[in-house]
């Protein structure tokens, strides 16, 4: 288990929890895509047990799915920043938004799931003119 601890872009939302960094994930489905205006998101699950609010309350969107899945999707209501997501009935486990996290660094993800639509580009990166900061 590794100790994490969390927070939104404007600070009032923090949150700390004890995850399995082995089980973290890139979702490359066309909601993540939209809903973080990134190509991929990268999540991993924490049991509800696992996971402490420790300031701020979440806004949060429900977002339903072709399939009739229903989650919730948590996030800032001052900036916007996704906190987690959870099933709308069933609220016992998180899928924390790696991105969130201050140790995110640590946490390597283990598998693509929803590669169908994944941005061809992205075999590519590699290759890509590389700056450290904003180029000037
Ligand atoms: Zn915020
Ligand atoms: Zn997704």
């Amino acid at each position: 288990m590794l100790h994490v601890d969390g927070s939104c872009h404007c600070e009032k939302i923090k949150f700390e929890a004890d995850i399995d960094a082995g089980k973290a994930t890139i979702c490359h489905c066309t909601d993540c895509q939209q809903l973080t205006g990134a190509p991929f998101r990268v999540v991993v699950p924490v049991a509800k047990e696992h996971f402490k609010l420790l300031q701020g309350e979440p806004k949060t969107y429900l977002k339903i799915a072709e399939s009739g899945n229903r989650r919730l999707q948590a996030f800032c209501p001052d900036c916007g920043t996704s906190i987690y997501a959870t099933s709308e009935f069933n609220q016992e486990v998180f899928g924390l938004r790696v991105g969130t996290l201050q140790q995110r660094a640590l946490i390597s993800p283990q598998k693509h799931i929803w590669h169908r639509s994944s941005m061809p580009w992205l075999q590519s990166m590699d290759t890509l003119a590389t700056f450290e900061k904003q180029p000037s």
